[in-house]
């Protein structure tokens, strides 16, 4: 061993092949913790190996690693839509990773239909309908479509309602739709409803309220006053919503303009939405933990926000060049089917709205600052009231979820200066019998977390009274954690005295705190307390979380007992080969058979077990 030892970076860096490419950077126990893309995988990690690679999160990524594996592809667009897939299924450590965020709201037009209605979605898919948004919020786009039903009178109903009606609904009566349903409007009439809403919606109001207004006056002189009138409020209602919306360009551009702001280790990302020239609404992201330059965090977060099924404008606009800008514009095209460009304005209107953006992502990096203030005051006032030894820094909080005592498990979850920490979480099936004995469950999953007396906390909270907190001490004291303190976080009732006389239990809050026989109240800390309390319910929905996957799995699997044929092992074959008792049932004879270990005669049972004319559901039950 005389010889200096090569990091693994710098051994693969040797072998890897001059071709675009993903990396996957491998912790001690093989996790995924970083997941890149290269133009040319060996000059990438020649440049890791050899220490020239300045981004501030190198240092910290570098001593982690202890295998790589290369991927090599095609082109540098096919890496970046692998790095996109592979960020997503490992959700590595320093990688960015937006949240699979559910709220990116679009309203969908299907034109193809002959009386079309507005719809409220998630997803835009490619199914040949129009779409239009994301709109920043549910309630963004819940008051648009309420907007919307008030100016056009278009069908509201769904699409198999729409069909069997025979007679117009109350939308008629109330003149909020012009009842297609049963032919009280033309098609044409009724399309040039839908085009109007249309122009709206893409930000074309100005153009909207040219037409109507030659459209009112044409009524006028046809002395069609009714339509006129009806004409008349719809232009009003536009102009109003459109003296709320900023102009901030000329050219009826459409701009997704993204602003970032860094504070510390947080990251803060606001997208302002321009249609047609106008600011129409704007995102503010979950702020991102990361030590990433900003570059490589806007790369990172355009390339995961519009992998999402959101509208890609025409133009994109950033604060920073980044590396793969060509590459992203080149792969945002191929998605949208038009040209797009992503630019890096240094003046005029790009570089207007650029700041714009830019200034909403440093106001939500202020508010951020402010609830980091707030949860230091917390931390601190946690200290001084419940008389602990130091500021709790990390403290980890356990819940029990037995539900009966069937399926135990216990978990832990972990706050890092007052914020959760996911990687320090961890889940316990329980183990010590199906007696529900919390104080025995609990007693097991400390022994199990503080036996190994590894990166221990300055604080463990657990959910109970004093009984629990007993168990707490008495682990602490016998695994030699005696710098751990502790405290117990009870919900009780407590007797309150109502003004008209009489009393009524209030539920509240008590800590139970070692070597004290009367617990704390924080009543007038609120702060520490509501610390505390999301801390305990955050253990408590991670356990309970737990409990149904393995009450789930558990379920599954009794399920399949009735099988002739079928044993504990081809059990755990057959659910690790399909994943759900519903693929095994809706796999042919032949693909069960082609599972290894199964055979013809296995598969053929449990084919006919699901095909044998009885129909069963997970849960045992029969349905005749
Ligand atoms: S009036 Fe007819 S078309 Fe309009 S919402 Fe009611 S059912 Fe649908």
């Amino acid at each position: 061993m005389g010889m200096m030892e090569q990091n693994p970076v710098q051994i693969i860096a040797g072998h890897a092949p001059r071709k675009p490419g993903v990396y996957l950077m491998k912790d001690g126990t093989g996790a995924v913790i970083y997941v890149g893309k290269a133009k040319d995988l060996h000059v990438r990690l020649r440049t890791y190996a050899s220490g020239k690679d300045t981004r501030p999160m190198i240092p910290f990524l570098l001593p982690k690693i202890r295998d790589v594996e290369v991927m090599v592809t095609e082109t540098e667009k096919e890496a970046l839509i692998l790095e996109n897939t592979l960020i997503k299924r490992y959700r590595p450590r320093y990688n960015v990773t937006l949240r699979d965020d559910k709220n990116y709201f679009s309203i969908r037009v299907d034109t193809r239909q002959e009386f079309p209605r507005l719809e409220l979605v998630r997803r835009i898919r490619k199914d040949g309908a129009r779409y239009f948004g994301p709109y920043a919020s549910s309630q963004a786009v819940k008051e648009t479509l309420k907007f919307l039903r008030q100016v056009f009178p278009l069908r509201t109903c769904k699409d198999l309602t729409f069909r069997m009606r025979r007679r117009p609904c109350i939308e008629y009566e109330i003149k909020r739709c012009l009842a297609p349903c049963v032919g009280r409007v033309s098609a044409e009439d009724y399309r040039r409803l839908i085009d109007d809403t249309m122009l709206f919606l893409e930000g074309r109001g100005k153009k909207l309220t040219t037409a109507l207004r030659a459209r009112m006056e044409e009524a006028s002189r046809g002395l069609r006053f009714e339509e006129a009138g009806l004409v008349r409020d719809r232009i009003r209602a536009i102009e109003a919503t459109l003296e709320k919306q900023r102009a901030v360009s000329a050219s009826f551009r459409d701009q997704d303009v993204f602003g970032l702001c860094r504070a510390g280790r947080r990251v803060q990302a606001c997208v302002v939405f321009v249609r047609a020239g106008r600011i129409v609404g704007q995102k503010q992201f979950p702020p991102l933990a990361t030590r990433m330059e900003l570059s490589g965090v806007l790369s990172s977060l355009l390339a995961q926000y519009y992998d999402g099924g959101v509208d890609i404008p025409k133009e994109i606009i950033i604060q920073e060049d980044i590396e793969d800008r060509e590459v992203l514009a080149d792969w945002l095209a191929g998605k949208k089917e038009k040209n797009v460009a992503v630019i890096v304005p240094r003046r005029g209107r790009r570089a207007e709205i650029l700041h714009i953006a830019v200034a909403n992502a440093q106001n939500a990096c202020a508010r951020g600052e402010d609830a980091g203030k707030s949860l230091e005051t917390a931390l601190t006032a946690l200290a001084r009231r419940l008389h602990l030894r130091k500021v709790p820094r990390r403290i980890e909080c356990f819940d029990i979820s037995n539900l009966g005592g069937r399926h135990a498990v216990g978990s832990m979850v972990t706050f890092i200066d007052g914020e959760p920490d996911k990687d320090g979480y961890r889940r316990y099936r329980i183990t010590t019998g199906d007696t529900p004995d919390d104080y025995g469950m609990m007693h097991e999953v400390l022994v199990r977390r503080y036996g190994k007396r590894e990166n221990l906390p300055d604080l463990i909270i657990v959910d109970g009274g004093r009984g629990q907190l007993n168990v707490a001490l008495t682990v602490l004291g016998e695994t030699g954690c005696t710098d751990v303190d502790a405290a117990a976080l009870a919900k009780e009732a407590r007797m309150a005295r109502k003004n008209a006389g009489g009393s009524r239990a209030a539920i509240e809050d008590r800590v139970y705190l070692p070597h004290r026989k009367n617990p704390v109240f924080l009543s007038r800390e609120r702060e520490a307390l509501h610390l505390l309390q999301r801390i305990r319910d955050e253990a408590h929905r991670f356990a309970v979380a737990y409990h149904h996957a393995v009450k789930e799995k558990e379920d599954l699997r009794s399920f399949l007992d009735g099988i002739p044929g079928v044993g504990e092992k081809r059990k755990k074959t057959l659910l690790s080969h399909f994943g759900t008792v519903d693929a095994i049932g809706k796999a042919s004879p032949e693909e069960l058979g082609a599972v290894p270990g199964i055979g013809a005669r296995a598969a053929a049972a449990i084919h006919s077990f699901f095909h044998g004319g009885e129909s069963r559901k997970p849960g045992g039950e029969s349905q005749s």
